[in-house]
């Protein structure tokens, strides 16, 4: 008898499933880490979408799922995989750069029960220059938008050596402005990240981030500050918090970091199950 994908994988339950929906987007940030793959024209169909939640819910309990990519309103489909998720029972999320854009995200509401906006940085200048002119602005503005449908919005912001310094001021503009929450991650030096000059975090500089932000009041506003201690990240175990696909099968599991590293596994879109990766 075959092995389960559980036993494969030794994961037995998976709170989120973030699924990119294709590689494309209309940025090419130097933090990004998909890099080269940005250029791929590789899209899911919403079948492919649909039987992956069903086998997440079925076999691993999961009721979270984040559509992202690339960008995923450059995804044809999004409203009606948004519908198809909710339908299976999925509390559903949408994270995009939040450019422009705002046609696709009017067919959108009322599917998503949260809209995420990434960031690179805490202020205009700094995550400008990484992404591109005007694209901070924008962000806000898309922001300002979903509060005006009373839409909950949040923000997801990449930690940097070099920008670390103004996440404070990030969180404080976030809080005034309305989101319900701010999701840190540190960079993980992949993709652009290799060659872009952005540096990693050390864990002193995310513990100093930590003890400020423990100190604001930070209102209503969720901020994942555990992920900034080393010890909130033990070795990996069954209970995997965040397993994210991308389009061409490659599997990463996250704690504190983007795109974490995977195991030995890869998600089959034909069988729509996790395999072992072919080790040739
Ligand atoms: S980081 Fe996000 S917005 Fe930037 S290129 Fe990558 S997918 Fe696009």
């Amino acid at each position: 008898m075959s092995p389960s994908a559980s036993d494969l994988t030794g994961i037995h339950r998976v709170e989120k499933l973030y699924l990119e929906l294709l590689f494309r987007c209309n940025m090419s940030c130097g933090i990004c880490y998909h890099g080269e793959d940005l250029k791929r024209r590789d899209v899911l169909t919403h079948e492919q979408v649909r039987n992956a939640l069903i086998y997440f819910a079925d076999r691993y309990g999961c009721r979270q799922a984040c559509f992202l990519g690339g960008e995923p309103l450059l995804y044809d489909e999004l409203p009606r995989v948004l519908a198809t998720a909710q339908q299976l029972g999925y509390q559903t999320e949408v994270c995009t750069n939040g450019y422009r854009r705002r046609r696709v995200l009017e067919a959108c509401v009322p599917h998503p029960d949260l809209l995420r906006i990434s960031l690179d940085a805490g202020t205009r200048e700094a995550h400008d220059a990484i992404r591109r002119p005007e694209s901070f602005d924008a962000a806000f503005d898309t922001m300002a938008w979903a509060a005006g449908r009373r839409l909950p919005f949040g923000a997801t912001c990449t930690l940097t050596a070099q920008h670390i310094g103004t996440i404070a001021e990030l969180a404080a503009r976030l809080r005034d402005t309305g989101a319900v929450e701010l999701q840190l991650h540190r960079l993980r030096p992949i993709g652009n990240a290799a060659t872009s000059g952005l540096q990693p975090v050390t864990w002193g500089q995310t513990r100093a981030l930590h003890d400020q932000l423990t100190r604001m009041d930070l209102g209503q506003m969720q901020v994942n500050l555990d992920i900034l201690l080393p010890e909130r990240c033990p070795q990996p175990t069954g209970h995997v918090e965040k397993l994210e696909i991308a389009p061409d099968g490659r599997v990463y599991l996250s704690c504190a970091e983007v795109a974490g590293p995977g195991q030995n596994v890869r998600y089959d879109f034909d069988q729509a199950a996790l395999v072992p990766v072919d080790p040739r």
